[in-house]
């Protein structure tokens, strides 16, 4: 339907599976049931865990709102 791609296909919210380690800190914990943030990249697939995905979140609204403003910007 249309012709929108959606930027954030690749990202999804998810439910660790069991325990393991955040892509983006091994220190960070995922147990069992934690809520994770889930990028997929071809057919792999990293789970981060909430904070580090809220971080996430927090920079790319950032990135957006920049990218935002330089598209909109007279050239
Ligand atoms: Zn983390």
């Amino acid at each position: 339907m249309g012709s929108q791609r959606s930027l954030l296909k690749s990202l999804t919210a998810g439910v660790a599976g069991k325990k393991h380690y955040c892509k983006g800190n091994k220190r960070h914990v995922l147990l069992k049931g934690d809520r994770i943030l889930v990028i997929k990249i071809e057919r792999d697939s990293f789970h981060y865990c909430l904070d580090c995905g809220l971080k996430f979140i927090a920079t790319a609204r950032k990135d957006l709102a920049a990218l935002e403003t330089d598209l909109q910007a007279t050239p």
